[in-house]
């Protein structure tokens, strides 16, 4: 079967959660039988998220196969546990870029470049291509922005066009917007979707569902004023009401019949809808009792969603031992050696994510510090693992000249180092080490008892590693790595057998975890930190 295309778009305001729409109408389909991908379509000019501040973008979600991308894309493996590739994250940079090459290439034959039709060509054959990489019955495709914002255009004149080209029963479009409540007047309003909805109509898109976000249930009369004014049939029409349990939107807009109204649309064979262990699983979720809390050390706790794959992945963990779980985000470079036990006293478990440069980074190494001596459970990620080696460096071993070459190349013991010869003369993006590595677990090691594996392969982002030199001494302090790149040798686990539980990895555990598969390390985490809430 051909894949069939489903285009969410979005209006009147950013935020609106289309990125949860999206993965709920994934799941869905997914839970029909079907073979469903996902892509988002970024209108921003950088070539990836990967080169942008977490200020301004969040988190940077990695993909097995190495792609730096949009935080959405997390939603997307989490809510559908699939995998995606790099072509699943396009941006108006990458078209850019590939525009221009070909034009250098005189691939063009002598013609003027224009935005249409080449960079909407540009747009169609990058969408085309991930339809082809996964080769899914349904690949839905996310547009970044708001609907009227000029960066957006040449992705909505493609899709328009993908119509045309495709056929009516091959693409879909699903236009999300907001019912806001004006609490003054106690009313709810239509028109800025009524807008929205003649914005694209403008551009020449026909929606053929409305997602309607909204504080308050929508009554009969307004959604059928919805369909009317937005030439929608009613049973296009959807609300997407504020969640408690965000989880529950897959099931709210199964029961609206939005999984029925696309398959049959879209003329998809598919099966029933079996959400029967979704559904257990949120139930599970709404019972669960007593809270744990965990410290997040971090430099840009101020927005969460730098770290959002790290929270996930905590509450899939928490979710697995019915536990609620509260985050305290602690600012690293708040904490000093005065006052990191008071900072730390509620902490039942300790968490350092990744990171970048040494700002905050002696907070961080004080916060490790304080997680060993007073065998708290810890988990180190990224650059939390390469602290906790310097951490144990300076304080175990006395190695008062040990460091990481990223903030003192010219320290005397470099434990975290370059791979020399790697990054000489290299760009700045798209060019860490990324993705998936392989990783052997050693015998007996708490790694290997987490993940009940001989090797196993994970997502990393970094530059630095590990020096292999200096792995004896401290191996004789009593640190031991338990997992091993077999290829290269370099460190991706190390642990504490001293500790009831001290571990730390250089890659990233947190994309792997998905609501019902929490990520081994994260799983073991939060165990720990339940036993120890326990007093055990
Ligand atoms: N800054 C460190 C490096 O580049 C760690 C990166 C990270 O935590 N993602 O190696």
């Amino acid at each position: 079967m051909a894949t069939k295309y489903i285009f969410v778009t979005g209006g009147v305001v950013s935020s609106l959660g289309k990125g949860i729409f999206a993965s709920s109408l994934g799941l869905l389909l997914k839970s029909r039988g079907l073979k469903v991908s996902m892509m988002k379509l970024d209108p921003y000019l950088n070539i990836d998220p990967g080169t942008m501040s977490p200020y301004q973008h969040g988190e940077v979600f990695v993909t097995a196969d190495g792609a730096e991308t949009d935080l959405d894309l997390g939603h997307y493996e989490r809510w559908i546990d699939t995998n995606l590739s790099k072509e699943c994250s396009l941006t108006s940079g990458k078209i850019y870029m590939s525009v221009m090459e070909k034009e250098r290439r005189g691939d063009y034959l002598g013609a003027c470049i224009q935005v249409i039709p080449h960079v909407t060509d540009e747009i169609k054959s990058k969408i085309r291509d991930a339809a082809k990489a996964a080769k899914p019955d349904v690949l839905i495709c996310e547009i970044g922005g708001t609907v009227g914002d000029i960066e957006s255009l040449p992705f909505l004149e493609a899709i328009r066009e993908m119509r045309l080209e495709e056929g009516f029963d091959s693409t879909f479009y699903v236009h999300n917007t907001l019912v806001p409540y004006l609490r003054a007047a106690e009313e709810t309003k239509t028109k800025p979707t009524q807008h929205s909805v003649k914005e694209l109509l403008q551009l020449g898109i026909q929606p053929d569902a409305i997602v309607l976000r909204t504080e308050v249930p929508l009554s009969e009369g307004q959604l059928s004023k919805i369909s009317l004014f937005c030439n929608v049939p009613s049973k296009g029409v959807f609300t997407a009401l504020d969640e408690k349990v965000v989880y529950d939107l897959p099931l709210h807009l199964h029961e609206q019949g939005l999984d029925d109204y696309v398959t049959e649309r879209l003329k998809l064979e598919a099966k029933e809808a079996d959400l029967t262990r979704w559904s257990k699983w949120v139930d599970s979720f709404k019972e669960r009792k007593g809270t744990l809390k965990i410290a997040l050390v971090g430099k840009y706790v101020e927005l969460k969603d730098a770290y959002l794959s790290v929270k996930s992945a905590l509450v899939h963990a928490g979710a697995e031992v019915g536990k609620h779980i509260e985050i305290l985000w602690i600012k690293s470079s708040t904490i000093t050696p005065e006052n990191v036990s008071t900072i730390l006293k509620d902490a039942q478990g300790i968490l350092v994510p990744g990171g970048f440069g040494e700002r905050g980074s002696e907070g961080k190494k004080l916060a490790i510090c304080y997680a060993r001596e007073n065998k708290i459970p810890f988990l180190g990620i990224c650059f939390g693992m390469q602290l906790a080696l310097i951490e144990f460096a300076q304080n175990v071993l006395h190695w008062q000249d040990a460091d990481s070459a990223e903030f003192d190349p010219q320290c005397g013991r470099p434990v975290i180092d370059l791979l020399r010869g790697q990054y000489d003369g290299i760009e700045l993006g798209g060019t860490m080490r990324l993705g998936n590595y392989p990783c052997l677990l050693k015998d007996g090691s708490l790694a290997k008892k987490l993940y009940q594996k001989e090797e196993i392969e994970e997502r990393h982002r970094h530059r630095y590693e590990f020096n292999s030199r200096f792995k004896k001494d401290f191996e004789d302090a009593g640190m031991v790595f338990s997992g091993i790149n077999p290829d290269s040798q370099l460190v991706e686990i190390c642990e504490l057998p001293t500790h009831p539980f001290f571990i730390a990895s250089q890659f990233h555990p947190e994309f792997t975890s998905r609501p019902l598969k929490p990520n081994p390390l994260f799983y073991g985490f939060i165990s720990a930190a339940l036993k120890k809430s326990k007093g055990e």
